[in-house]
């Protein structure tokens, strides 16, 4: 089954270093037959461009501005991301909403605007260690749902993945597990279903992201109702990335 396989660089790989990793992945994902996605630093997106057209991969970026045009200085839009070749977005990444104070009103304006540009966007969602422990992370999942897709029609969904990104596993090497996954993606589809259709909830692409590596990503991709992975650090080590984009699942 075709799978999504997203890598998030974070703030790693200079352009000085993309040549090589780009032409790497190229070459090595040849035959999959999984969508790969690559989320560059905005400073390595063109080269990354350059060297990944024609291939089987894909280019995404990590962040977007929440509005087309005005005075903001150090933003970048959607536009310019499409003008760069990018097809993908994240919005809404844990990081971004810890460290830079995202909230899910936010969250929503990026979403609104890179579909306007004609972006996908990959929407991050995901409970603290302390919202699980005390059996809060449905409620706080669907809020974040519910928040980020406000005013966005079943139409645009096809354009929209849903990234089930517990906080507690993102970098720290634990990860949820199998059937905790199952739980999260499968109540995330129940939401989708009740605020759009049921083929809303079917079709939607909702992918699992935390801690995944060369030996955890094939049991937590396997699962029927996860559509693929959001990879952080595992990402970064192009043999370890290729093999799991090559896998048949
Ligand atoms: C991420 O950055 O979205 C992520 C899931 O990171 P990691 O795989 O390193 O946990």
């Amino acid at each position: 089954m075709k799978k999504l396989i997203i890598g998030n660089f974070k703030m790693n790989t200079k352009p000085s270093e993309m040549k090589a990793y780009a032409m790497s992945l190229a070459t090595k994902t040849t035959e999959s037959k999984n969508e790969i996605i690559v989320c560059p630093p905005y400073t390595s997106i063109a080269i990354a461009k350059q060297f990944l057209d024609g291939s089987n991969v894909t280019l995404g970026a990590q962040n977007v501005c929440d509005v087309e045009a005005g005075k903001c200085t150090g933003e970048i839009s959607a536009s310019m991301l499409k003008d760069a070749g990018v097809e993908y977005v994240i919005v809404g990444h844990s990081e971004r909403r810890s460290k830079f104070k995202e909230t899910d009103r936010l969250v929503n304006k990026k979403i609104k605007t890179a579909l306007a540009s004609g972006l996908k966007v990959i929407v991050c969602l995901g409970e603290d260690l302390v919202e699980r422990q005390n059996k809060h992370a449905n409620a706080v999942v669907k809020k974040q749902l519910d928040e980020a897709l406000k005013g966005i029609y079943e139409n645009e969904l096809e354009s929209v993945v849903i990234a089930y990104e517990p906080i507690w596993a993102i970098g720290t090497g634990k990860n949820a597990t199998v059937k905790d996954v199952q739980s999260m993606t499968n109540f995330i589809r129940r939401e989708i279903s009740d605020l759009y259709s049921e083929k809303a909830g079917q079709g939607i692409n909702v992918v699992y992201g935390g801690s995944v590596t060369i030996s955890n990503y094939k049991k937590l991709i396997s699962i029927p109702s996860v559509s693929g992975a959001l990879i952080g650090g595992a990402c970064l080590d192009v043999d370890n990335f290729a093999m799991m984009c090559r896998e048949n699942f």
